[in-house]
């Protein structure tokens, strides 16, 4: 297998300066539609490019459509893929079907990854269990998109809607390959999927959320907050233990990055048993949401065998939400989807590795 540096690592700018060595800069501009419109992955496939420049580039960089190794269908019509870098390490990706009482297509929505692993070690995922193994490039982000919107349109009639960064990994410390893939995502002479159907959703790096605002960020952000105080957030969510990223800290960045943007945040708070699903809690949650337009996302755990979290009783989850809606917090449940095939975070990479011979 060839060790050259993919063609779609390249940032658009990048492709350019690649291209502009062999011939003229806007050649450039027709193999980024080839590959971000058109999503061919073949050399010969680009026909209105010359023969030499195709040559010369293919001398220099590598072009394979990503590498399917299993895939998993659930009763709800979720389907659930793992792919396999040229490293040999896996990730997932999630593409979420909604349809319409009628059984129409009512929205396709990808759930990506941006890194195999993470390292950001909260206690409750499966992925943070593996630890970090590498980031995914901007073309192994965008390619898990396309590969979804063609599946998606052959099985339920519509392509792509929706993304969120909710697969595995951090977005925000593969921030520029993130940043790449969105752009390819949401050019003209891309996907041209809008900025707002994409949602970015961190474990809260403040200095980088507020690097985000600065930087003109144009899509949604969500949070992972799942404890609204510093004590419990801390117990399950290391990132919260170091001064620079601790709840205080988040919120300030939050309230940054809501003033300067004009958008609000959703706030992810993943619902454990005796944990984090008081009246208490209810409280303090909504003290945080005071802080900034945002809205709550409560998410009914999947249990993952061996952490040790339960899901939350429908009672206590419905005074939860009572509360906070008295509080004035918007609020909206995830139930979570595909659990017949284990599509919490993380799980379908543990599963398939445990099962290798390796
Ligand atoms: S919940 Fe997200 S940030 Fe935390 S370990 Fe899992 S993938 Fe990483």
């Amino acid at each position: 297998m060839s060790s050259a540096s993919e063609l779609t690592s390249l940032s658009r700018a990048a492709l350019t300066q690649a291209v502009s060595k062999h011939s003229p800069a806007w050649r450039a501009s027709q193999i980024y539609r080839w590959l971000y419109h058109h999503g061919v992955r073949s050399w010969n496939d680009m026909t209105n490019v010359p023969g030499a420049l195709r040559t010369s580039l293919s001398n220099e960089y590598a072009l394979h459509p990503p590498r399917l190794v299993a895939e998993q269908q659930s009763r709800d019509k979720t389907i659930k893929m793992l792919f396999e870098l040229p490293s040999g390490n896996r990730y997932e990706t999630v593409l979420i079907p909604d349809f319409h009482d009628d059984g129409a297509p009512r929205r396709m929505t990808v759930c990506v990854s941006s890194q195999v692993g993470c390292a950001m070690g909260c206690t409750f995922c499966a992925t943070g269990r593996m630890g970090f193994r590498e980031n995914l490039s901007s073309g192994d982000i965008f390619d898990q998109v396309w590969h979804c919107g063609v599946k998606a349109k052959d099985h339920y009639g519509m392509g792509v809607t929706n993304v969120v960064f909710m697969g595995m990994g951090e977005p925000l410390l593969n921030t520029a390959s993130v940043l790449d893939a969105i752009e390819k995502m949401t050019s003209e002479d891309g996907l041209g999927l809008g900025a707002r159907r994409i949602t970015l959703s961190t474990v809260g790096l403040a200095g980088r959320i507020r690097s985000l605002a600065d930087a003109g960020f144009r899509s949604r952000l969500a949070v992972s907050l799942h404890a609204a105080t510093g004590e419990k957030r801390s117990a399950i969510m290391p990132v919260n233990r170091s001064e620079r990223t601790d709840l205080d800290a988040l919120v300030e960045a939050i309230v940054y990055f809501t003033d300067r943007t004009g958008g609000r945040v959703t706030y992810e708070y993943c619902m454990f048993h005796g944990h984090n699903d008081s009246l208490e809690d209810a409280d303090a949650l909504a003290a945080i949401c005071a802080r900034a337009p945002s809205k709550v996302n409560l998410i009914m755990y999947n249990p993952v065998e061996g952490l040790g979290f339960d899901r939350t009783p429908e009672p206590q989850l419905h005074a939860f939400i009572e509360r906070l809606v008295s509080l004035g917090v918007t609020v909206t449940v995830r139930r979570s989807r595909g659990q017949d095939i284990d599509a919490a975070c993380g799980q379908l990479a543990i599963r398939n590795k445990q099962a290798s011979p390796s």
